[in-house]
């Protein structure tokens, strides 16, 4: 079961919640999507760890053999190639690595060559294989990063999947495959905006999905409202709490260190995965 865990902006609780709910699975896969930056393994301090890069193909232009023709430019939907004064210019940043130029050039004047986007550290932390995408500096998109880490499947009953923040095409891509999605939320309006922007994407994907609310205060609830006004389940709510705090600003997994949160983790990943099972049921 691959379970997404999203929110519309950073610093909502995402990463708390995504690290909790691995630690009280059984066995589970941790794959933090935050590729721009990953901090899942700042909690995990994942043992054992191994390095695999990841490359992409980028065209490369044979002057010797381009007749200038222009077919290569004309069929990039990316713009990332230019004929500029008598040459053709790739610009590999924005490159989709597609394939598509090589296929129509006429002149056999397009080879392709790898380049180094990003990596991923694999590694384990007591039941938790902790998998981390990072892109290297100066890249522009996180998606083959975090398409080639989420490929790498596991034979586990529990996936949690830590996407990036917001609702961009990271996002997308983080949450394709995921069986039901977390939307983590604060109870302000500015996190209310945040919710709806992820609860649109997700009812885009036509994803199954349920919200956490965070840092929950006495006699504020305006995105309780929220989730009233759109029937959006209310999977769980975490107190606002100086302790919870505290251990997770000092690096703690506080599921791994307090009972009462362990306990509160579980019945969540329980409600979820009942969440899961019953969509699957009327699926079927
Ligand atoms: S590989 Fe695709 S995206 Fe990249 S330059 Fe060629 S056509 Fe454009
Ligand atoms: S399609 Fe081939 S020959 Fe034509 S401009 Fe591009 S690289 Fe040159």
């Amino acid at each position: 079961m691959r379970i997404a865990v999203l929110s519309g902006k950073g610093g909502t609780g995402k990463t708390l919640v995504a690290v909790n709910l691995a630690c009280v699975a059984d066995y589970a896969q941790y794959i933090d999507c935050d590729a721009e930056e990953p901090n899942g393994h700042l909690f995990f301090k994942p043992q054992n760890t191994e390095e695999k890069i990841i490359n992409r193909l980028i065209p490369v232009i044979d002057e010797t053999k381009c007749d200038l023709c222009r077919k290569c430019v004309d069929f990039c939907r990316f713009n990332a190639l230019a004929l500029i004064g008598n040459k053709i210019k790739v610009f590999d940043k924005i490159c989709h690595s597609c394939g598509g130029c090589k296929i129509v050039c006429p002149q056999n004047a397009i080879t392709e060559k790898e380049k180094r986007i990003g990596k991923v550290i694999s590694g384990t932390s007591e039941n938790v294989r902790v998998e981390t995408g990072i892109m290297e500096v100066g890249e522009s998109s996180a998606v083959p990063v975090i398409s080639a880490l989420l490929a790498d499947k596991i034979d586990v009953e529990t996936v949690i999947i830590d996407c990036p923040p917001g609702s961009a095409c990271s996002v997308m891509e983080s949450i394709k495959d995921a069986d039901y999605c977390v939307l983590v939320a604060e109870p302000t309006l500015f996190g209310v905006h945040n919710l709806n922007m992820v609860y649109e994407l997700v009812k885009a994907f036509k994803k199954p999905h349920g919200v956490i609310l965070n840092k929950c205060v006495e006699g504020i609830d305006i995105a309780e409202n929220y989730c009233k006004e759109k029937q959006l389940k209310v999977i769980s709510r975490i107190k606002f709490d100086k302790e919870l705090g505290k251990l997770n600003s000092d690096g703690e997994i506080v599921s791994r260190v307090n009972a009462g949160y362990k306990a509160m983790f579980a019945d969540t990943l329980k409600s979820i995965k009942e969440e899961v099972s019953h969509e699957t049921a009327s699926d079927s």
